[in-house]
């Protein structure tokens, strides 16, 4: 007969001396993923034990980051608020012949002259992986480690182990570089008569070259991600792809959709690559998923000040240029770089005009004058004004006459650049009374 699955717990333990790094946050969305698609509970654990690193600041952007992404904890700890938990299980373990207490030639003059060692039995360890499969250690190479550095002061592997127990942790889903620490920490848990977890080790996120990701490789920190206008379910999504699939060739899932497809037995063993194409090729498919209103909010969150304080600034035609924009970005960063190659501005303001750039080709100021009055004649008595029905006015005019020699000077007209999108969408997205004046102007300019 099957027992029942006990209730899953997982936890994330990041220590807080330095932000939250993408690997990490993977690490998180699988702990969260995993109990909440078991209806278990997802633990926070801070690993501050190493007051001279942790920071306050870097709790504060994990906290930050992990909110951001929506992996929401059920319970938060910290380990510098357990000091007494470990304190009473380094006495058991001493008592009953598991530690002892060394005293220690001191490297640095009156420093460190008593730890707390762990009696290593020297024997082999086993543990069945859950990604990894078999894995088997001996421990002798390992010594009599320590474990703490006073009664008051336990070191990484002892709390690990105490707060495991103590939070009832079933599932250990944490980064393969945890592999080499888990035989220790299994020797503490027998000691201390705690059952064994379940462990998963999950592979690590590479660079395109294969080696460790890091800064130099470019950003590595969720909130850079969140500044450079990611959405964060499109990273959430991203981030659960590199080591793991559905079993099948489906890529685009919400974090919802996430829970249902979870599985350990899906996660690879080999290293995931860290791809920003395909971040950016997954960030535009939730972009393309996002309601008008989430649009224009996160568009314009990007939106430079100097474009929001130009005189022609408004919303109405900021919601038209909204799908030329989103033609252009994958994410929401590149709204600024649009804005600073000048893509924008022009929707918002008059432009100058090169009296030369206005005509096309081989054709002559005049031609370009005639072509430009006869469009807004065309222009005049269209209802409603949109690319469709401008295109309709325009095109069998263009055709006749050449749609370089008509479209061209309609377009220069709208936008005062060489480069933009077409003269209809244009049109349709100034409007027919500013697209009227831009191209009267800049028939006048042809005088
Ligand atoms: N605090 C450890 C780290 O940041 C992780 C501990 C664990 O997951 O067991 O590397």
């Amino acid at each position: 007969m099957q027992k029942k699955q006990e209730s899953v717990v997982t936890r994330f333990a990041p220590s807080p001396t330095g932000v939250l790094h993408v690997g990490s946050a993977r690490t998180a969305l699988f702990n969260f993923l995993f109990a909440r698609k078991h209806g278990g509970k997802f633990i926070l654990r801070m690993e501050d034990t190493d007051k001279k690193r942790s920071k306050r600041e870097y709790d504060d952007d994990i906290l930050e980051g992990l909110s951001w992404l929506g992996i929401a904890y059920d319970t938060l700890y910290r380990q510098s608020e357990r000091g007494n938990i470990y304190k009473k299980h380094l006495e058991k373990l001493v008592a009953n012949g598991y530690a002892y207490i060394s005293k220690e030639e001191s490297k640095e003059e009156g420093k460190r002259s008593e730890v707390v060692r762990f009696k290593n039995p020297n024997r082999k360890v086993a543990f069945k992986d859950i990604v990894r499969g078999d894995i088997e250690f001996d421990t002798t190479e390992l010594g009599n480690f320590v474990i703490a550095k006073d009664m008051e002061t336990p070191l990484y592997h002892l709390a690990v182990v105490v707060d495991d127990l103590d939070m009832g942790v079933t599932h250990v889903i944490r980064g393969e570089d945890g592999i080499s620490n888990t035989p220790r920490q299994i020797l503490i848990q027998e000691a201390l008569g705690a059952p064994r977890p379940l462990y998963a080790h999950i592979p690590l996120i590479l660079a395109p070259d294969r080696s460790k990701l890091s800064k130099r490789h470019g950003a590595v920190s969720v909130v850079e991600f969140r500044e450079k206008g990611y959405l964060p379910e499109a990273l959430v999504n991203f981030l659960a792809l590199i080591g793991w699939n559905p079993g099948d060739e489906r890529e685009i899932f919400t974090i919802d959709e996430l829970i249902k497809e979870f599985s350990l037995e899906n996660v690879q063993k080999g290293g995931g690559v860290f791809n920003v194409g395909k971040l950016d090729w997954v960030n535009k498919e939730h972009i393309k998923k996002l309601s008008a209103d989430k649009l224009k909010k996160n568009i314009i969150k990007h939106l430079p000040d100097n474009i929001k304080k130009l005189d022609g600034y408004n919303e109405r035609t900021m919601e038209k240029i909204i799908p030329i924009i989103v033609e252009h970005i994958n994410r929401f960063g590149e709204v600024e770089e649009m804005a600073e190659r000048g893509e924008l501005g022009y929707f918002f303001e008059r432009p100058e005009y090169e009296k030369e750039k206005i005509a096309w080709k081989e054709d002559s100021l005049s031609d370009a004058k005639r072509h430009i009055n006869k469009i807004v004649g065309l222009l005049q008595n269209i209802e409603p004004f949109t690319i469709e029905t401008v295109k309709d006015a325009i095109w069998d005019y263009a055709t006749e006459q050449g749609r370089g020699s008509v479209l061209w000077p309609m377009r220069y007209a709208l936008s005062g650049r060489s480069k933009s999108p077409d003269p209809f969408t244009l049109s349709a997205a100034l409007g027919k009374k500013e697209s009227i004046e831009r191209l009267e102007a800049a028939s006048r300019a042809l005088n």
